[in-house]
């Protein structure tokens, strides 16, 4: 018996086509809209749409699950989704990225692996590839994007760890994957000693791919795994289109693409900003050294200016330029508000104000840019490096707010760092620097900042957002 009145029957197929394509359209006008924080707002809200539509049509056009099934899994799931949206903190932004990238690789798996069970009397070439394409990405998708999260939330050990032979181990799990694979679609004839049963072949690869997801992302430190997301964010789409061929539904397949392009996209500009190449990040194991208190003391001792907010605001009291350069710290000590208040206050009093934006500030693409826009800063108020580093030489001056890796001149000068050759925001070009955060502790990377030994900078510790809080009550006392 039917569980409900199929469209299927009603309509042509090319209705079906039809819709697809205005979700394809939907899809690729939300990426669109998504790439200028003006328009991101609505380009989600198409892109969301445009799924809505075709989960709709795919459920009233397809003899799918039972009604009662359907919504049971529609509510669990949004209720899931809303919680996580709710709860989770900006900061955390990036592990629940990788948790979701990871269901969408493993459904894609399970997905595909059901369809196997489906086809009876021969399985087709074409089929039979696009599933252990979509099995293997699949599995090292879900298992790779877990490891990952974990170690960004630090539920498992953050730093890579290495091993004698772990790239054998992981060439023999793929090269296991395969066999199992080409077993799969090997037609009886072509290969006459094997009756291909592709079912336990399939599980079979999903197995060895799976502990492959593990041991390529075991080895990886900390540091890259943001960079190992947006790769993996990449998979999960290419395994969902690998998905779309098996079950034959170009929605999922155009969805999968572009999810897999922009993923590609998305890692080459991250290892782009932090200046590696891909097959360092996936094989280098950068990021577990951290800097010892000799190095840290030997730069530091004796160099270290302190400053108050009494004495900043006598200086921006006679600035003409400020820029302000917010890092990961801001983030955490949610100081955008105050941040954005202070900017407002200068600029109602003449002062020239902007934002330097790094483009790996923080510690997720855009994570400046969003929570800026939060605080209600103009658009136009925030650069980026390239606009705002010839700036420098006419500023006044330079409120640098937890950042540290992103304003580190070691990236010029010292070919040994590890974060050597990645392009930073030259500060120190300015008239004079002003370098917020809790204490000399390093950044991400973990190494020492000579930026703040300066001549021409001081430190004023603290709380960013108390700090800057601060700073605005003074501001503000004295205007
Ligand atoms: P960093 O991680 O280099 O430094 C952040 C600083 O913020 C710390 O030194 C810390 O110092 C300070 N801080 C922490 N909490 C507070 C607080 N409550 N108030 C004030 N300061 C605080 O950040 P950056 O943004 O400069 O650099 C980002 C780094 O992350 C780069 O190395 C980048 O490569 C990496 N990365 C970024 C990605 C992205 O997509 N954006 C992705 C992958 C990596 P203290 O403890 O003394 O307060």
């Amino acid at each position: 018996m039917e569980p409900y009145v199929l469209l299927a029957d009603q309509l042509p197929e090319s209705a079906l086509s039809l819709v697809y394509l205005v979700a394809a359209i939907l899809f690729i006008q939300g990426l669109r809209d998504m790439t200028h924080p003006r328009t991101a707002v609505r380009g989600n809200l198409l892109s969301a749409g445009g799924m809505l539509l075709a989960v709709g049509i795919t459920v009233l056009w397809f003899e799918i699950l039972s009604p009662v099934v359907l919504i049971g899994g529609l509510v669990v799931g949004s209720l899931v989704g809303a919680f996580l949206a709710v709860k989770v903190q900006m900061t955390q932004m990036p592990q629940l990225v990788g948790v979701f990238n990871g269901f969408g690789g493993g459904a894609s798996t399970v997905v595909a692996g059901a369809e196997l069970l489906e086809i009876s009397g021969g399985l087709p070439v074409d089929v039979g590839v696009a599933a252990v394409f979509s099995g293997i990405v699949g599995s090292v998708t879900f298992f790779g994007s877990m490891v990952a999260a974990g170690k960004l939330h630090g539920t498992i050990d953050s730093s890579a760890i290495r091993y004698k032979g772990e790239h054998a181990v992981k060439v023999l799990l793929l090269v296991v994957a395969l066999i199992a694979g080409i077993y799969m679609v090997a037609q009886p004839g072509m290969v006459p000693a094997l009756e291909a049963d592709w079912v336990p072949s399939y599980w079979v690869l999903v197995l060895a791919a799976s502990v492959l997801g593990i041991a390529l992302v075991i080895p990886i430190g900390g540091a890259d795994m943001p960079v190992v997301i947006a790769l993996l964010n990449s998979y999960s789409g290419l395994a969902a289109a690998g998905t779309g061929f098996v079950i034959g539904n170009t929605a999922l397949i155009i969805a999968g693409t572009l999810v897999g392009a922009a993923g590609a996209i998305l890692t080459v500009i991250m290892c782009e900003s932090m200046n590696r190449s891909l097959s360092n990040v996936l094989f280098g194991g950068w990021g577990e050294e951290a800097a010892s208190s000799e190095e840290m003391d030997e730069i530091y001792e004796g160099n270290i200016k302190e400053t108050s907010p009494v004495e900043v605001e006598m200086l921006l009291d006679t600035a003409d330029r400020v820029v302000i350069v917010p890092g990961y710290g801001m983030a955490v000590a949610q100081a955008q508000h105050a941040v954005a208040e202070l900017s407002e206050l200068l600029a109602e009093n003449d002062v020239e104000v902007e934002f330097g934006i790094h483009p790996v500030a923080g510690r997720m693409p855009g994570h400046m840019n969003v929570l800026l826009a939060e605080a209600d800063v103009p658009y136009d108020r925030m650069k980026e490096l390239e606009e705002i580093n010839p700036t420098f030489k006419q500023t006044d001056v330079v409120i640098v707010t937890g950042a540290n890796d992103v304003v580190n001149p070691l990236a010029n000068t010292d070919d040994s760092s590890p974060i050597a050759g990645m392009p930073v925001l030259n500060v120190s070009d300015a008239r004079t620097v002003i370098v917020n955060k809790r204490s000399l502790s390093p950044g991400f990377s973990g190494i020492p900042n000579p930026l703040f030994a300066e001549d021409n900078t001081s430190m004023l510790f603290g709380d960013g957002k108390e700090t800057m809080q601060e700073l605005v009550n003074e501001y503000k006392e004295n205007h």
